[in-house]
């Protein structure tokens, strides 16, 4: 396009107070009229608004504008808006600069004079781009109508039914032996105390019986590849050495197992029962296949057994000790994450005794005891099997601690709440509560707190300092508690059989790669990043990739389950929607000047680029490239360029900024 006839509108949006309350946008838009091509400047308080957006609508109809810039908040929140506008305005919408005023100024300037210099230095920069920009047309592609959900957790197990009770297949993919999460591993669940597997198994056999289901439980995710509504994934499944098609779920082939010495600590009961190595890790297990590990077992470790287990499973021979790891392929359209936590682990907090003491237990620990299918059937007993006659709970261990992690984990005080009820209701113990404040507030949970005051579970507001173990001979208690009671504003010292610590939750083992892998953003905690926390808590940065669950952050199990359905509409959107359009922002090779040295090959995060062998130049899959920008910056003889970051664009844009 001739210079001369390009005709620009600048939009300076006040944003609330946000921006007009440390910025002058009247001046700022006074400035912007006076820049080159800039045909009308105007500032107004919501420029997102309805209002605000038909401004520019009408404008680039009376005036035949055709470059905009919104001088705004960041394009994450609101290009896509803006685009649409002049898209709707009849404008190809790539025709579109948005000047950060927001984040990068108004919310990080203390000084207004030295803000109002560096805003109007965006402005300039951005209308200095937006003239060198040219128009770009997104291509579209058939979108596969099928879901990845990773993690079969209440949020995986939601996720996944919700969608394929609306049609689409599902790909369930879970890394542990069993679906179900840290749910399956609880016997009630707070304020209602319903009781967890009435609720949690019937979903857990309705994913396995779902013919849109496909289960992949003992199974990670490999590699990504591709972008939303085409995404190709691959899955490692390791070896259960029993074959899933051929078992029936006797676990008659556990009977029989010659080693009878039971040993090795059950993972799924946290070691507080014993398991031999071919094991179901728990009686409602799903799919309800043993799993045999290669570390104990005799078979596979020594070659040297009588293969017992083999002899019982002879009608059916699904016992396989050939099996080796695989990977499978799957074309998907929309990924949801469901990776949920761990729970923190308080051995470094030595004064509580963890590790040390055997009557210190983390509340998970306590909620396999409480389980009627965990290690004691459901009976309140300590290690040596004794029954605690004053249990103590801890509150915030690992949570508002600035030594471990800063925030609330959300759910502690609720579940410390119920296990004092089960507690006392099991074996009728008193149970201390030691708080520092008490949170509760959803639904129906504050009415729990005054039930289990009413029931007589005392509380202390106070931090634990310090716990003893005293002798145990005789009819003593066995632990000695000192804590600060900041009611009573003294010290005191309460007596225990059995100390319970209500441990914070944290990112899921794991979670870093999980997030490399989808490229998704997490918080400084290490929890998944949603795209915006209100308008978007469950999308991502990576489009169609989607977010629900603890992997988020921690949130009990309502919560938990409404986020899994919120991603699951999310996912729906995008497959019923039937097509995509690509960005068109992405890389290109110029062939002419590639030189075939494949520098680029080996940087690109997204594997997009392959090298042509017989022409000796680099080649971009314009479907896998995300447009990062990484092989245009390290392409040394500068054949690899991208629309929207020419070197002519982002040295306008260097000049607008140097100009001011
Ligand atoms: C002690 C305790 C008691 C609680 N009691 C209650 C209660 O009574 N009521 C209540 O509402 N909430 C309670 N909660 C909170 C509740 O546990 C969570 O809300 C819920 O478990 C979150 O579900 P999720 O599916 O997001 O995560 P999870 O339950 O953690 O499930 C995540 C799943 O993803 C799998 N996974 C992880 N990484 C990968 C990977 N890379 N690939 C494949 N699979 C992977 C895991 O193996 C797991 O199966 C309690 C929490 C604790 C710690």
């Amino acid at each position: 396009m001739m210079a001369d006839a390009l005709r620009i509108g600048v939009y300076v949006c006040h944003c609330g107070t946000n921006i007009a309350g440390v910025l002058d946008t009247a001046d700022l838009a006074r400035f912007a009229s006076g820049l080159p091509h800039v045909h009308v400047a105007r500032d107004y308080k919501y420029m997102c608004s309805e209002p605000g957006q038909e401004l520019i609508r009408q404008d680039i109809r009376e005036y035949g504008l055709n470059r905009i810039v919104v001088a705004a908040c960041s394009p994450h929140l609101h290009e896509a808006t803006f685009r649409k506008v002049l898209q709707e305005a009849g404008l190809n919408p790539y025709l579109l600069a948005i000047a950060n005023i927001r984040e990068h100024v108004a919310w990080i300037t203390a000084d207004r004079e030295s803000g109002q210099k560096r805003a109007r230095a965006q402005i300039a920069a951005a209308v200095g781009r937006v003239a060198r920009q040219r128009p770009l047309e997104p291509s579209s592609y058939p979108v596969t109508p099928r879901v990845l959900v990773v993690g079969g957790g209440i949020a995986g197990i939601q996720a996944a039914l919700t969608l394929a009770d609306a049609g689409k297949e599902v790909i369930l993919v879970e890394r542990e032996p069993t679906i179900g999460g840290h749910m399956a591993k609880f016997d009630k669940t707070f304020p209602t105390l319903d009781c967890a597997a009435c609720i949690l198994t019937p979903k857990m056999s309705a994913v396995k019986e779902h013919p849109r289901i496909r289960l992949l439980t003992y199974s990670e995710v490999e590699s990504v590849q591709g972008s939303a509504g085409r995404f190709k994934v691959k899955v490692r499944r390791r070896p259960r050495y029993i074959r899933e098609d051929l078992c029936v779920g006797c676990l008659q082939c556990i009977e029989a197992c010659v080693f009878k010495a039971l040993k090795i600590p059950n993972e799924f009961d946290l070691g507080l029962a014993k398991r031999k190595p071919i094991y179901l890790p728990f009686p409602q297990a799903v799919p309800p296949v043993p799993v045999i590990d290669p570390q104990t077992c005799l078979r596979l470790r020594t070659g040297k057994c009588k293969q017992t287990c083999v002899e019982a499973c002879a009608d059916r021979q699904a016992i396989d000790f050939e099996q080796q790891e695989w990977i499978e392929e799957y074309e998907v359209g929309a990924i949801i994450i469901a990776t949920g936590f761990r729970t923190f682990d308080p051995t470094p907090l030595a004064y509580y005794g963890y590790g040390r003491f055997p009557e210190v237990y983390t509340a998970l620990e306590v909620e396999r005891l409480l389980n009627a299918s965990g290690p004691s059937g459901g009976e309140i007993v300590l290690r040596d099997g004794a029954t605690p006659r004053v249990v103590g709970i801890v509150h915030c261990v690992g949570s508002r601690d600035h030594n471990y992690h800063p925030y609330c984990s959300r759910v502690c005080c609720m579940y410390a709440l119920k296990l004092a009820h089960l507690i006392r209701e099991r074996c009728g113990a008193e149970v201390y509560n030691f708080y520092i404040d008490i949170r509760a507030p959803g639904k129906a949970f504050e009415e729990f707190y005054e039930r289990t005051q009413k029931e007589g579970v005392h509380f202390v507001r106070g931090k634990v300092g310090e716990v003893e173990r005293l002798s145990t001979n005789g009819d003593g208690l066995r632990l000695m508690v000192t804590v600060e009671d900041s009611l009573l504003g003294r010290v005191r010292k309460i007596p225990v059989d059995m100390l319970i610590l209500a441990v914070a939750l944290e990112p899921a083992e794991g979670a870093e790669q999980v997030r490399q892998l989808f490229h998704i953003s997490c918080s400084s905690e290490g929890f998944f990043l949603e795209k915006h926390p209100k308008l978007a808590p469950v999308n991502t940065a990576s489009d169609g990739v989607f977010i629900a669950g603890a992997c988020q952050g921690p949130k009990d199990i309502p919560d938990t389950v409404a986020q899994a359905d919120a991603a699951a509409a999310q996912a729906l959107a995008l497959i019923d929607r039937g097509v995509v359009e690509a960005e068109p922002n992405i890389a290109w090779v110029d062939e002419n000047v590639c030189s075939g040295c494949r520098v680029c090959v080996s940087l690109c995060p997204f594997d997009a680029i392959t090298p042509d062998e017989e022409k000796q130049v680099a080649v971009i899959d314009p479907t896998l490239c995300k447009g990062c920008g990484t092989c245009v910056a390290a392409c040394p003889s500068g054949a690899a360029h991208q629309d929207l970051f020419s070197t002519e664009e982002i040295l306008a844009e260097l000049e607008g900024i140097l100009a001011q």
